[in-house]
């Protein structure tokens, strides 16, 4: 096996020798990637069964066909996005003409997380090859299935300019250690301090895609029959091992009262009577996880269902009704419990929120107008979706990711490529007529006159109070 720098060293010789800048190669790596993702979706799907129990269905929509859809869309638009765009030039500076171009960064770095272990590592990749980047991919270790398919069929279907690195931290921190152009990282935020650190060490821009709590405010003017269904279905999909997943729900005692029962309808109409006996039902990633959420569910108060299998991993959908203080309440839960949250209403609402980290995503369920602007105006978090939760991902128009807390950067289409590209201004001045020599020293009287009206306005001078409202001009 290939020692981490010669992979790294591999990698930059093949950017370095130009092979990944031509339009055309760019658009045949997006066209393999999603052939692999077509012809070897099979083993794809199996393996995610294997990890997380998902359904084959479920790991077409939200990984297998997630990508798929990503990369075809990248290659739709990639041709008009990475046409240079002009900029006008003023008037000091010309004639000439000034334009921005996106170049690619170099050799990239993508670290990915458990659970969603292919898109979450190969939609940032699509974006990453659009760019005309070489990439390092190292999946998570707590997904080994996913991640041997990947170090399988990756080199196989993209063999010059994508690695993958298989392993957990000693290897990570071993790739850390190297000098890569961009890294791309989504997962936690303990770990997504060390790679900021290690980041520093060479100033790798780095894009975090991290987590946190993305709460839910649901009000008496929603349909509460369908806002639980869709609640249920965020939170219990891939059984609540999803980052933008309605952590908690904010709502009135009054809404809430409806809004449980509304929740325990869904959940059997999603999972049935008995979840454990559902194949669309997700199992916990492994017993480490299982024994944490069960620490939680304990610590708290179960209103519906909170029943558990330690050897298949199965962990029922769970509705808690907490007390201030409850540990569940204290961190991401990432997992099937749904902790209901009574408010006195938007205002304590928009309160609670903004007293925690800045959420990834934030859900509000209301008719109201008014209720809709208070949150888009007095709140922040990396996306807010109105009457659905975690479908914003789905739409390629707009940047996923969080603030704050919940990370830094953004992508998906165009967004991605600009995240893996550099956006260099370029700007081409003809040496004839060189209208320079106007403010060329020595100065006189005349550049004076010229520079402060036409180069750098000095503004106008000595009105009542004597100060001068000139435009900053940088140099
Ligand atoms: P994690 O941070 O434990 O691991 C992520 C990756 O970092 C893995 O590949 C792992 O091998 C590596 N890693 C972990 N610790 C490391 C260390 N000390 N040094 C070097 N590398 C290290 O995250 P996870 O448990 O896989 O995923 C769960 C977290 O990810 C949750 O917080 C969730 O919200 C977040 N997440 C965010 C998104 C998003 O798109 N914003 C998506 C999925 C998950």
């Amino acid at each position: 096996m290939q020692s981490a720098a010669a992979t790294v060293a591999r990698a930059r010789e093949i950017f370095d020798n130009g092979t990944t800048r031509p339009l055309a190669w760019r658009l045949e790596q997006l066209g393999s990637l999603r052939r692999m993702l077509i012809e070897r979706r099979r083993e794809f799907a199996a393996a995610l069964g294997a990890d997380l129990g998902k359904h084959e269905t479920e790991a077409q929509l939200t990984e297998i066909g997630f990508v798929t859809a990503e990369a075809a869309h990248l290659e739709k638009h990639l041709a008009a996005w990475l046409r240079p765009r002009p900029v006008s030039v003023p008037l000091a500076v010309q004639p000439a003409k000034a334009w921005t171009e996106l170049t690619p960064l170099g050799v990239v770095l993508v670290i990915g997380p458990w659970n969603y272990p292919l898109q979450l590592l190969l939609a940032p990749l699509a974006g990453a090859l659009a760019a005309g980047n070489t990439v390092v991919l190292k999946p998570s270790e707590h997904a080994p299935a996913t991640s041997a398919a990947l170090a399988r069929w990756v080199p196989e279907f993209l063999p010059e300019a994508v690695r993958v690195v298989e392993g957990g931290i000693p290897e990570t921190t071993e790739l850390l250690a190297l000098r890569f152009d961009h890294i791309f990282f989504t997962g936690g935020e303990a770990a997504a301090k060390v790679v900021l650190r290690a980041a520093a060490e060479h100033l790798t821009p780095v894009t975090l895609e991290l987590g946190g709590k993305s709460p839910a405010y649901v009000d008496a003017s929603t349909d509460l029959a369908k806002a639980a269904k869709r609640l249920a279905w965020g939170r219990f999909m891939n059984a609540g091992q999803t980052c933008v997943a309605p952590d908690y729900v904010l709502a009135t005692e009054e809404v809430l009262v409806s809004l449980q029962r509304e929740l325990v309808k869904a959940i059997r109409a999603l999972f049935g009577e008995d979840s454990a006996r559902s194949e669309s039902y997700g199992r916990i990633v492994n017993d480490k996880h299982f024994d944490r959420l069960a620490a939680l569910a304990d610590g708290s108060t179960v209103v519906h269902g909170g029943g558990r299998d330690a050897a298949s991993r199965h962990f029922a959908p769970t509705l808690l009704r907490p007390a201030p203080g409850d540990s569940v309440m204290g961190e991401e839960i990432f997992g099937p419990l749904l902790p209901l949250v009574p408010v006195s209403g938007m205002d304590e609402a928009i309160r609670v929120i903004n007293a925690a980290a800045k959420p990834l995503a934030l859900y509000v369920f209301s008719n109201d107008a008014g209720t809709r602007r208070a949150f888009s105006e007095r709140t922040s978090s990396g996306a807010l979706c109105f009457d659905v939760p975690a479908a914003h991902l789905t739409v390629p128009g707009l940047p996923f990711g969080g603030v704050g807390n919940s990370g830094m950067g953004a992508y998906h289409g165009e967004h991605s490529l600009r995240t893996f590209s550099h956006e260099r201004s370029t700007l081409s001045k003809p040496l004839r007529p060189d209208t320079l020599e106007l403010i060329y020293p020595p100065y006189t009287k005349t550049k004076d006159r010229i520079i402060s009206t036409l180069v750098a306005p000095a503004g106008k001078r000595g009105k009542k109070s004597g100060k001068t409202a000139g435009k900053k001009t940088g140099t």
